[in-house]
C-alpha cells in the first residue's frame, strides 16, 4: 500500500480526461477502463464508510483526484500488478495506481528496468508513461483511512477485481503486491486463499491457468526497515520477466 506519510502536490485531476459516462477514454495512449460498474465504477459508493472518507477529502484537497482509481496500464497484459488500495497522497490525488508516493517511485523504477514501462518515473496522468505489456491494479480502488481498509470493504470492492480477471489470459503472470493483493486475487478467481500460502517469492500455478507471485508491498516502511530490499523486489520482477519469455 502507498503510505501516506509524505505530502507530495500533484497535477491537478482536472487537466485529464475523466472516465465517468461509461465511454472508453484514454490516458498517455492507455485505454481506460469505462465507468460502467463492471470493472471499475468512477462513481462507486458501495463502502460508506470510504465514501464518507472521500467527502471529507474533496473539501480538504479539492485539487485531489478524491474518487475510486482505475486499473492503468496495457488491457491485454500479461503481467498485471495486484496492489492493496491508494495512497492518500499517491494515487488517490494524482488518480493513478502508484503514482505521486514512495511506493510508485520503486515500483515505476523496477518495471521501467525490466522492460515493462517507457519510463521510470510516472508523475501524472498526463505524462505519457506507458506500460509495457503490463497494467496495476488494486483490491481496493478508493483511498483507506490510515491505509487500512476493513475486510468488508476489501470484500465489497473484490466484485471489481473480479470482473477485471476475466480479462485475464492463460500464461498471465500475476504480481501480488502483500498478502491482501495475494488473497483479493485469489478470491476473485474463485480459490480459496487458504490453499496458497502467501510469503515473498512464492510462486503459485494456478488451476485456471495463471500463475501468482507474491511480494512484500514496496512501501516506504517495508524498505525503509529492510523487510524488503531493492534487489528482493528486482528478483521477483526478474522472475516475472523470466516466465514471460518462456510462454512467448
Ligand atoms: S472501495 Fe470499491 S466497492 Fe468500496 S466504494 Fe470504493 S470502488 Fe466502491
Amino acid at each position: 500500500m502507498q503510505k501516506t506519510a509524505t505530502k507530495k502536490r500533484i497535477t491537478p485531476r482536472r487537466t485529464v480526461s475523466q472516465p465517468n459516462s461509461g465511454r472508453a477514454a484514454t490516458d498517455g495512449g492507455h485505454q481506460l477502463w469505462p465507468s460502467d460498474g463492471e470493472i471499475f465504477d468512477r462513481n462507486c459508493t458501495l463502502c460508506p464508510r470510504l465514501a464518507k472518507f472521500l467527502a471529507r477529502a474533496r473539501i480538504e484537497e479539492p485539487d485531489y483526484w478524491n474518487a475510486p482509481v482505475a486499473p492503468f496500464g496495457d488491457p491485454n497484459a500479461r503481467l498485471v500488478i495486484v496492489g492493496l488500495a491508494p495512497g492518500f497522497h499517491g494515487a488517490n490525488a494524482s488518480g493513478r495506481p502508484f503514482t505521486g508516493d514512495f511506493a510508485g517511485e520503486l515500483l515505476y523504477r523496477t518495471l521501467y528496468r525490466f522492460g515493462f514501462a517507457n519510463k521510470p518515473v510516472s508523475i501524472s496522468r498526463d505524462d505519457d508513461l506507458r506500460l509495457i505489456d503490463c497494467r496495476i491494479t488494486n483490491s481496493v480502488k478508493c483511498v483507506p483511512p490510515q491505509n487500512k481498509p476493513l475486510p468488508i470493504e476489501i470484500q465489497t470492492c473484490n466484485r471489481y477485481l473480479k470482473a477485471e480477471t476475466r480479462t485475464f489470459k492463460q500464461g498471465t503472470v500475476l504480481l501480488a503486491l502483500g498478502s491482501v493483493g495475494h488473497e483479493a486475487v485469489l478470491r476473485a478467481l474463485g480459490l480459496k486463499p487458504s490453499m496458497f500460502k502467501f510469503a515473498h517469492g512464492a510462486e503459485h500455478e494456478l488451476p485456471t491457468g495463471q500463475t501468482l507471485i507474491d511480494s512484500y508491498h514496496c512501501s516506504r516502511y517495508n524498505t525503509q526497515t529492510g523487510r524488503l530490499t531493492e534487489t528482493m523486489f528486482e528478483a521477483v520482477f526478474a522472475r516475472a520477466r523470466a516466465l514471460l519469455a518462456a510462454r512467448r
